[in-house]
C-alpha cells in the first residue's frame, strides 16, 4: 500500500539533521512521500521563538528541490495545544485505511514518548520509526512502560511497514548529525554563522526577514 513519513517538530528553524533524517528514512523504507509537519504550540516544549508562517516558509524553502517531500500545514491551521493524535486521526480521516503512515521520532523525544497526549493510541495510526539523534541520547534508561511498548511492536522487518497501515516499531540507523534548532539560534543570537548546518535558502530567509536577533551572517 501506499506509505507516507511524517516528520513533526518545530522547525525553529529547520536544518540538515531534519532533512538528511527524512532523506536516508525515505529511502530506507522506501516510502513515497514525507510530510513536514511544523507545531503550532508544541505541548512538550516552550512557545517558539519566532511566528508559525516564519517556521513554515523555511520548511516549504528547505525541501522545494526534493519532489517526495511536502509540507502539511494542518497544525498550524488549529488552535490550542498541537498534539500528534489529533494530526494522526485526522490524517487518517483523510487518507483512508489503505494508506501506511511512519511517524518519524528522534531517540530524544522517544524517551518522552509516554508523557505525550493519549500515547497508546498513537500506534493504533501509524508506525513509529526511530533514529539515534546522537551519541548519548538513548543512554539514559527508557522508561518501563516504553521498554513494554517497544517489546510488543518492534520489528527488524521493513516489509511490515508497508504491508500494515499502522502497529509496528522499527529503528533505523542514519548519519549522525549533531544539529539542533537550539545550537543554530544560539551561534546566530552570538553573531555567529549558521552556514553548513542548513540550507542556504533558509539562511538568506533568516537574514532578509531578520528573525533570531537579525546577526545571521
Ligand atoms: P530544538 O533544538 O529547538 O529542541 P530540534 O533541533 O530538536 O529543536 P525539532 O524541530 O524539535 O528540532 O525536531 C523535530 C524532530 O526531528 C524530533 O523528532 C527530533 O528528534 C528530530 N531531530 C531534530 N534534529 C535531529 C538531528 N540532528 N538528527 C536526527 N533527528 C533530529
Amino acid at each position: 500500500m501506499p506509505n507516507i513519513g511524517l516528520l513533526g517538530g518545530t522547525f525553529d528553524p529547520i536544518h540538515f539533521g531534519h532533512l538528511r533524517m527524512a532523506q536516508e528514512l525515505a529511502e530506507a523504507l522506501n516510502l513515497d512521500e514525507v510530510r513536514f509537519i511544523p507545531a503550532a504550540n508544541p505541548p512538550h516544549k516552550a512557545t517558539p521563538s519566532i511566528s508559525s508562517a516564519h517556521r513554515a516558509a523555511m520548511v516549504q524553502l528547505a525541501i522545494t528541490d526534493n519532489p517526495i517531500f511536502k509540507l502539511d500545514n494542518r497544525e498550524l491551521l488549529r488552535t490550542g495545544a498541537s498534539y500528534t493524535i489529533d494530526t494522526l486521526i485526522n490524517l487518517r480521516n483523510e487518507l483512508g485505511e489503505n494508506t501506511s503512515l511512519v511517524l518519524f521520532m528522534g531517540s530524544d523525544a522517544f524517551t518522552n514518548f509516554h508523557t505525550w497526549h493519549e500515547w497508546e493510541k498513537i500506534i493504533q495510526l501509524c508506525h513509529i520509526a526511530l533514529v539515534q539523534r546522537s551519541v548519548g541520547t538513548m543512554k539514559a534508561p527508557l522508561a518501563k512502560v516504553l521498554e513494554t511498548f517497544l517489546h510488543n511492536h518492534y520489528t527488524e522487518n521493513i516489509d511490515d511497514l508497508r504491508e500494515t497501515n499502522a502497529g509496528y516499531v522499527t529503528m533505523q540507523s542514519i548519519t549522525p548529525l549533531d544539529i539542533s534548532s537550539t545550537a543554530i539560534r544560539t551561534n546566530l543570537q552570538n553573531k555567529n554563522s549558521a552556514r553548513y548546518l542548513m540550507p542556504d535558502g533558509v539562511l538568506d530567509y533568516i537574514k532578509s526577514n531578520m528573525l533570531y536577533n537579525n546577526s545571521a551572517k
